[in-house]
């Protein structure tokens, strides 16, 4: 088994050891010394006097063995506080698909910079960024900028329900569409009081949030267009929302003919269909999931790998119903919408994207990952279900069938899984708890070949108790 000093080498070309050096992980049955934790324990510790928790989002809570402090990223690899260099697999939680500080995005940053950082009015660099979105998303007549995913989600209900005059929007189980009031219900239920498969209870992800809002929500279980098209048929629904592919929960592709049914449901009885591809938005396809599963919806809300991991998002679709928001009727607003250096971003990171060879590799060396760790996890006896795109894959342990929606989610061995993630930590390998693997363009195949050999050493420590699986 190689060491993950060869990837320690082909992370840091072009860069020289700061002063303290980098701890060099090895991996090998006989050498096997596990990365530590413990300066970003004590910093996180301190830094929650004056931070809640010491992160500045609940998705950072709460992390095993510890949330993490980084000093500095690139490529595929992110550098610790206490020395440890880790593959990354979170990139951001899916936003840097071009790995960490690409070198021609570095450029066009800096010199927006150089030009000016914020003018409250438009640039052309903007409008570029609209022109490249509009080229390659099929839905995407006309574009609106912003600044996150929650907000766009926002922006899109809103234009939703003005332009059809009703209320309700239908969403999805263990679908995940940012942290608002109106939206962050039913994303994680439990079961024992989200109510009848069929017809689920809608329950909010927080406490403090209006309750009202959820009178205004439909919720169903996703895949399923028997109950889709029954509610739509009732006439009210102003819009029905989904991950095009559910990438909160697991990575499922819909089954077939599914989007396509809900296109067709959504058109005879009125509703407008808003797919929401902030994950699968320019990772899967330079078109997104709408362009790689053939259907395009009214509306569509991208973010993430947009610019690579600049705080850009965007809402997308049909011009009739986006000019709307030039009206005057429908507000959307925000003092950072377009802000120049984050459009510079748009723009390096579309042209990167927009002929889709990166797509191309990705679908390569994802591949290699998905069958590497399924063959690791395998060969210790661990029972898995690897699901998804190359890009972005899931796995689940304990699961031996595909996984089609929330509730088949939860036979998952969460628990177990976290193991196997801190297990990776340890060796250098940084993966996300919910099992979601993101990959960039920067994970060479060596690179790849590393981590499979860290779920290696890693599922060989957690074979001994199969029973709990
Ligand atoms: N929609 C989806 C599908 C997401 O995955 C996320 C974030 N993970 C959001 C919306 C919210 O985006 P943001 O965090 O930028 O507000």
């Amino acid at each position: 088994m190689r060491g993950a000093h060869t990837a320690a080498m082909q992370c840091a070309i072009g860069y020289r050891l700061s002063a303290i050096g980098y701890r060099l992980l090895h991996i090998s049955e006989e050498d096997t010394r596990m990365a530590i934790f413990d300066r970003s324990r004590q910093l996180v510790s301190a830094a929650a006097r004056r931070i809640p928790g010491g992160v500045n989002s609940n998705y950072r809570l709460g992390i095993a063995p510890t949330p993490l402090v980084f000093e500095r990223a690139e490529g595929a690899c992110l550098y610790d506080v206490d020395g440890n260099q880790l593959i990354d697999y979170y990139l951001g939680m899916g936003s840097m698909i071009l790995g960490h500080s690409p070198a021609a995005l570095v450029v066009a940053v800096t010199e927006q910079l150089q030009r000016g950082i914020l003018f409250a009015g438009q640039s052309e660099v903007e409008f570029e960024a609209a022109r490249l979105v509009c080229s390659l998303v099929p839905c995407a007549e006309m574009v609106r900028f912003g600044c996150s995913g929650s907000e766009m989600v926002h922006a899109a209900l809103r234009l939703a329900r003005a332009t059809t005059g009703r209320s309700t929007v239908i969403k999805f189980e263990g679908h995940y569409h940012g942290w608002f009031d109106n939206i962050l219900w039913s994303v994680t239920p439990p079961l024992e009081q989200a109510g009848p498969e069929a017809a689920p209870v809608p329950l909010p992800d927080s406490a403090g949030m209006d309750l009202v809002t959820g009178e205004h929500l439909a919720v169903l279980p996703w895949n399923n267009l028997a109950l889709l098209e029954e509610r739509l048929a009732r006439g009210d629904v102003a819009a029905v929302i989904m991950e095009p592919a559910m990438c909160n929960t697991s990575a499922i592709i819909p089954a077939d003919g599914y989007l396509a049914g809900a296109l067709a449901a959504c058109r005879a009885h009125g509703a407008v269909l808003i797919f929401d591809e902030v994950i699968t938005g320019f990772r899967v396809a330079p078109g997104g999931a709408q362009q790689r599963l053939g259907v395009t919806p009214d509306l569509a809300i991208f973010g993430k790998a947009i610019a690579n991991g600049f705080p850009v998002a965007c809402l997308a679709g049909r011009a009739d119903l986006m000019e709307q928001f030039a009206s005057r009727k429908i507000m959307h607003g925000g003092t950072y919408n377009a802000q120049p250096v984050a459009m510079a971003a748009t723009v390096a990171t579309l042209n990167a994207l927009a002929d889709g060879q990166v797509h191309a590799a990705l679908e390569r060396s994802g591949q290699r990952l998905m069958h590497g760790i399924a063959a690791a996890l395998s060969e210790a006896d661990l029972v898995v279900q690897i699901q998804g795109f190359p890009q972005i894959f899931h796995v689940a342990l304990g699961v031996s069938a595909p996984i089609t929606d929330y509730r088949s989610s939860l036979a998952a061995n969460r628990a177990r899984y976290i193991q196997l993630t801190v297990g990776l930590l340890q060796r250098g390998v940084r993966a996300l708890e919910r099992g979601a693997w993101f990959l960039s363009a920067a994970h060479t195949d060596a690179l790849i070949d590393e981590t499979v050999a860290a779920v290696a050493a890693t599922a060989k420590t957690l074979a001994y108790d199969k029973v709990a699986q």
